[in-house]
């Protein structure tokens, strides 16, 4: 489809249904972001990381890369206010009338404050209130260090595909374009012990939130892909949400 067209039935979609927008809570390596492509993928929705956001900036040396960098490299978050203003903006393009997928946003308790409000403003200049959906993908913290520890990133296409569990069929090369497969920096051992004690100290607390106002479900995150796939688009689907959205 044209760009123009999807952004012509994004609004299509904001006017008759509501706005569908999608959160994905879960420690780092949980299996957010491989989830959150193929759940885009399938509600139509954009699929917004703002941990990809943020790698881009870096790439591109940005003063908002610039900024983020050294929190990123510590497994520190970056200041709310940094990251808000980047979401807000991105949030505001035309492609996310209809609804958007959120990856690693929010991680504090002011970061959903501001989406909460954004959504508020939203829904008044829509005429119908987003639907907010929100899904915690859990696992254990043991888990999650082998996971991250292995985790390859293909440069190119940024398909994810791990040492241990789903291991290139050619060494250092990604299986679905042939690109080049790398580790994250902040994947390193003590960076991913940093990035899961701020998870508990600082993210966490948002699965209470959400859950006390009954927007949350919470799945089992272990076992392969499409099997944690099948378990989100179950939980959607006795939420009310369809795949093509409904
Ligand atoms: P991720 O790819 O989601 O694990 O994000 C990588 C890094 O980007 C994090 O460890 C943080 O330093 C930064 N980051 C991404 N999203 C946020 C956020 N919502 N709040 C603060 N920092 C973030």
């Amino acid at each position: 489809m044209q760009p123009h067209k999807d952004q012509e039935a994004s609004l299509h979609r904001a006017r008759s249904v509501g706005a569908l927008v999608v959160l994905l809570l879960g420690a780092p390596g949980a299996g957010k972001g491989t989830q959150a492509k193929r759940l885009a993928a399938h509600l139509g929705l954009p699929h917004i990381s703002t941990g990809d956001l943020f790698r881009e900036n870096l790439s591109r040396s940005t003063p908002l890369g610039l900024r983020a960098k050294g929190y990123m490299e510590r497994g520190e978050l970056v200041p709310d206010g940094l990251v808000i203003e980047m979401l807000e903006s991105r949030v505001s393009a035309a492609d996310c009338r209809g609804g958007y997928l959120l990856d690693g946003f929010p991680r504090t308790l002011p970061q959903a404050q501001a989406l909460a409000k954004s959504l508020e403003a939203a829904g008044l200049s829509a005429g119908v209130p987003p639907r907010l959906a929100v899904i915690d993908i859990e696992v254990p913290d043991g888990l999650i260090v082998r996971r991250a520890s292995g985790r390859l990133v293909c440069a190119a296409c940024g398909h994810i595909q791990h040492k241990e569990f789903d291991p290139p069929k050619q060494a250092g090369r990604c299986d679905r374009c042939g690109g080049a497969l790398q580790s994250r920096a902040d994947d390193q051992p003590e960076v991913v012990t940093k990035r899961l004690e701020v998870y508990h100290r600082q993210t966490a607390p948002l699965v209470q939130h959400y859950r006390a106002a009954g927007l949350l479900d919470a799945i089992d995150g272990q076992g392969n892909p499409g099997q944690v796939f099948d378990r989100l688009l179950q939980t959607l689907h006795n939420r009310g949400v369809q795949g093509g959205r409904a």
